[in-house]
């Protein structure tokens, strides 16, 4: 036991961790710091700071106890007068030994239910240096290219994947899901096709929770939609785009091209929804001609965790790739000429562009779409043919089996799936494959699917003929080894002909060894929270511990499937209800739905209750959201894609709203305002005095108040937006809560209501009377990762949430307090105190030295240190949030880094070093640049590389020097570059500084 750390103890115990119970003047005893229960000790293992840590904080920040801080920063107007109603904390043994038996109580089934959530093998590989391993998981969306070189690398395998497998140029580097990315293909051909009638036509046999959240997205946007069964050709009317699946929701796969063709004659775009895995065995649909192709790519690898996270993808043909949604990695170069990988055309995102933005995602499923690369590199093109081909061979013995017993069978040519008409029996039939161990699709009492995947086996089949009371033979598909396009299963016009995945990548880690090195290798060259603290304002960047991430992987949490019967899922129900209550209770309001699977999602799906909310009281002419000039970007793409119009809340120089702007906006448009969207504490860092004030005169005008809650680690325990004024919030869970960020993904951004907004939450993808309808196609979004913060707060307890809000908010001080000196900070609050993160201002010094933000970010990289939030909300700024987590000594290290730094800007702005031949602006420096033979720099290499000798210990190197982001943009890579491209052959082209 570490001596001096603090030990939580039960609220009813006697002595009080000081910030759990901070006390004036209160003297940390040592007896107080040596019970030895287990109990509830892990809220001092994930809060940083010991006792004499944040006595010494307190000191710097100058206040007596920790109280004393949170009353001066906290507006009292805000407090909350409860505490938090959470359980009381439970030991790590304990909250595992709970989950345990909720994963128990979820009844593991063969499942054969398809509708695009198939079983697969997770490479054991994959899923220990990948799926959970932290440098993976714990690493922060890659907008720092030079420290995120070996996630950006994965995410371009991903990308390539995807293309040779689409036969389309560019694909993103991962969408929500499946359902999510066909509204955004939706959306990209209306922004491609303006001319043409605000319809668009979806094909009938689209899988019924896609069409739900089709339905619900296109109606918000004022986009007619056209159900048609493409099979009987096009319809009459206009319409400006097509989507069709294939293979289809009952299983049909078909030669789309005749149809394409007639679609393009009539300037129509073609969104095929599709299969990886179909893929490499029959025709892609970019031979075929489509526009656009989208689908999920769960089954490379990725468990079926009861609807997700699952890694949506899309892929595009050349010209529609500066309109694609979500994030995509290029190719570029950096200073010295490297190749190098970085996030390409920026500028269509929302941080950009806001309510003009091609779409409003933020976090995707970075980590998710990295698994599914890795599988499909693991497995290389001829390995995936053999899954494939095993698949549809055992599909293909299904199907032949119920027709020899006399049932019959919708279509001839199919994949993986085999629609069965029983007449009557459906409900029969699926209830004795249930006995037998096995879940089937009951599509209707007269239809029942069964869908095969890679672990289907001549065994399964065998159970499955026998549900439907047939005991014909199985021709065996477990040792097939033929390719299904040569066995003469697959009709030729519809096998695939084209190579894919030929790339070398695709051949170099096909054993286990080569493919374990190649993880460890790309996880190196990148920083995540294993390694430093991640400053990141606005992203919270907190402890994942490891207890809280065990439970993903277990088969009682990750073998489940979405649609599977309620009876089988009461464990996950269990934990739902509770993490829903908990979440309630945390926030303030009435009703929490945990379906939207990212913040943005959850934006949405809140402006969209506010939305219906209005229109069933009458009130259809709202449409109107105010956001502040500070909001983050996902809030003005939200608003427009709930149907709203933004108009934009001036800040004042306090950087809070400025009040009179807001009142002359809500007299202007009065009767047409539907809500504000605020941040609370704001994005600039500060808990704002008039919060109250200004849900009142929005209330007052007859608009509802949307608090985003992405900034809750500063509230948790202190304060509830459901009661300082707030009528719907979403939180992010990837934030505040734990779920780690996955280099980009994968999040959960639930969203919590008062009860008038109840009704208009996300329903279920197939309730037919949800007013609101989905946002996601799983019922429960990405209900896999709610295991880590159910552990979470079960572990922390009321008390330790709280402590760990009010750790934040004094790490966020004590920055600002050291730190102030050298780099303004911005904005304060009342007492000149921030709330959980600061704005470092550097405009001051960028105006008197040159030296810019992005220069002090790039120079950290040389320290060792992940970069803090850059130029958001404010332009030419740092924003910087420690979290509870970090203990005094990182965030002294840190301390340490940015005075060293400011150290360096001085010697600039003396004339010591020129800027242009300066460290911070030669930052980061490699290996190789550090030891090349001619050194003509006007600082020392010990200089550049060790700036304080507390770099030298664990040294990082990054792989390339600074990137050259608009080579990139203007040359548009975004597949796996040629080896010849990395060559080193003295000849680099010269890039200017
Ligand atoms: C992170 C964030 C969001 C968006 O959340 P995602 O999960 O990335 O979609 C929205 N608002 C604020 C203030 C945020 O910090």
């Amino acid at each position: 036991m570490r001596v001096g750390t603090l030990r939580y103890q039960d609220r009813d115990g006697e002595g009080k961790h000081p910030l759990i119970a901070p006390r004036r003047g209160h003297e940390i005893s040592e007896n107080l710091l040596s019970h030895n229960s287990l109990r509830g000790d892990f809220t001092s293992r994930h809060i940083g700071p010991d006792a004499s840590g944040a006595r010494r904080m307190l000191d710097t920040v100058g206040y007596d106890g920790l109280d004393e801080l949170i009353d001066a920063a906290v507006p009292d107007s805000i407090r909350t007068h409860s505490p938090l109603n959470t359980p009381a904390a439970r030991s790590e043994t304990e909250v595992l030994a709970a989950l345990r038996a909720m994963a128990a109580r979820n009844e593991q089934r063969v499942q054969m239910i398809g509708l695009g959530y198939y079983d697969t093998v997770t490479p054991a590989v994959l899923r220990r240096n990948l799926l959970e391993a932290p440098g993976w998981y714990t690493s922060y969306t890659p907008y720092q290219p030079e420290i995120s070189q070996g996630r950006l690398e994965a995410l371009l395998n991903f990308q390539t994947v995807v293309e040779d497998l689409t036969g389309l140029p560019v694909a993103g580097a991962s969408l929500l899901d499946e359902a999510t990315a066909v509204v955004e293909a939706i959306l990209l051909m209306r922004r491609a096709n303006k001319s043409a009638p605000a319809a668009v036509v979806v094909d009938t046999n689209c899988f019924p929770q896609t069409l739900s959240v089709v339905r619900a997205r296109t109606e918000a946007v004022g986009i007619e939609l056209i159900e048609h069964d493409t099979t009987r050709g096009l319809p009459e009317e206009k319409f400006f785009g097509v989507v069709i699946q294939n293979p289809g929701s009952t299983g049909q796969v078909r030669d789309l091209s005749a149809l394409i063709n007639r679609a393009h004659e009539q300037d129509a775009l073609v969104t095929v929804a599709t299969d990886l895995l179909a893929s490499t065995i029959f025709e892609e649909p970019g031979a075929q001609g489509a526009d656009i192709a989208v689908g999920s790519a769960q089954r490379f690898g990725v468990p079926l965790f009861f609807g997700g996270p699952h890694a949506g993808f899309m892929a595009v043909r050349q010209g529609l790739e500066r309109m694609l949604p979500g994030r995509l990695v290029g190719v570029s170069r950096d200073v010295d000429g490297a190749v190098a990988y970085r996030l390409a055309l920026q500028t269509r995102e929302q941080h950009i562009r806001r309510d003009k933005a091609t779409s409003n995602i933020c976090t995707a499923q970075a980590l998710l779409a990295n698994v599914a690369g890795m599988y499909a590199a693991y497995h290389g093109a001829s390995g995936l043919r053999a899954i494939a081909s095993r698949v549809h061979g055992h599909a293909t013995a299904v199907n032949a089996g119920l027709r020899a017993g006399g049932v019959d069978t919708l279509h001839a040519d199919f994949f993986d799936t085999v629609v069965a008409r029983v007449s009557g029996r459906g409900r029969a039939v699926v209830l004795a494959a249930d006995r037998l161990g096995v879940n089937l699709r009951l599509i209707d009492d007269d239809t029942v699917g069964i869908s095969c995947d890679e672990k289907t086996t001549d065994a399964i089949v065998a159970r499955v003929l026998e549900a439907f009371g047939v005991s014909a033979g199985v021709r065996g598909a477990d040792g097939q080894s033929r390719d299904s396009r040569t066995s003469g299963w697959i009709q030729p016009d519809l096998a695939r002909t084209s190579p894919f995945m030929t790339a070398d990548l695709f051949h170099r880690y096909r054993s286990e060894a080569a493919m374990q090195r190649y993880l460890r290798r790309l996880s190196d060259r990148d920083l995540a929270l294993d390694r430093t603290m991640i400053p990141l304002g606005s992203c919270t960047m907190k402890l994942n511990s490891a207890v809280e991430m065990e439970p993903i992987s277990w088969p009682g949490f990750a073998g489940i499937h979405p649609y599977a019967p309620d009876e089988q899922t009461r464990g996950y129900r269990e934990l739902i209800g509770d993490l829903e209550s908990w979440l309630a209770d945390i926030t303030g309001y009435d009703r929490v739905s945990l379906q939207p699977n990212a913040g943005s999602q959850g934006e949405l799906a809140g402006l969209l209750a506010i939305r219906n909310y209005h229109r069933s009281n009458g009130d259809t002419g709202r449409d109107i959201c105010l956001i502040p000039q500070s909001a983050h970007g996902t809030n003005a793409a939200s608003a427009v894609l709930a149907g709203l119009r933004v108009v934009v809340v001036a800040t004042a120089s306090s950087g809070d709203i400025d009040l009179g702007d807001l009142r002359n906006q809500l007299e202007e448009h009065r009767d047409h305002v539907a809500a504000i969207m605020l941040t609370y504490p704001s994005t600039h860092g500060v808990y704002e005095t008039d919060v109250r004030q200004v849900c009142d005169l929005v209330h007052d005008a007859g608009g509802q108040v949307y608090v985003d809650g992405a900034n809750l680690n500063a509230l948790v325990g202190l304060a509830r937006p459901g009661e300082f004024g707030g009528d719907v919030s979403h939180l992010n869970l990837h934030k505040t809560f734990c779920i780690p960020h996955g280099g980009g993904g994968p999040g959960v951004g639930p969203v919590a209501v008062r009860a008038h907004l109840a009704p208009f939450l996300p329903s279920h993808p197939f309730d037919t009377d949800g007013v609101t309808g989905p946002v996601s196609a799983a019922p429960q979004g990405s209900a896999g990762i709610l295991p880590i913060t159910w552990a979470y707060i079960a572990l922390m307890g009321p008390d330790g949430l709280a402590a760990a809000t009010r750790t934040a908010v004094l790490a966020a001080n004590y920055l600002a307090s050291e730190l102030t000196d050298s780099f303004p900070v911005l904005f304060t609050g009342a007492d000149g105190l921030v709330a959980h993160e600061c704005i470092l201002d550097l405009r001051a010094l960028t105006k008197a030295t040159g030296v810019t933000a992005e220069d002090v970010a790039k120079r950290l990289i040389d320290y060792g240190f992940h970069a803090p939030t850059l130029s958001f909300p404010v332009n030419g700024t740092l924003m910087v949030e420690p979290t509870e987590s970090e203990d005094l000594a990182e965030l002294d290290r840190f301390v340490a880094a940015m005075k060293a730094i400011r150290a360096e800007i001085q010697a600039v702005a003396d004339g010591r070093w020129p800027l242009e031949q300066s460290p911070l602006r030669q930052a980061p420096h490699t290996a190789e640049c550090l030891l090349a033979d001619e050194w003509t720099h006007p600082y020392t290499r010990r200089e550049a590389a060790y700036p304080l000798p507390s770099v030298m210990a664990d040294k990082y190197f990054p792989p390339v020097r600074r990137i050259d982001g608009v080579h990139g943009d203007r040359n548009l890579v975004c597949s796996c570059p040629p080896p010849e491209a990395f060559a080193i052959d003295g000849d680099r082209e010269e890039v200017p500084v």
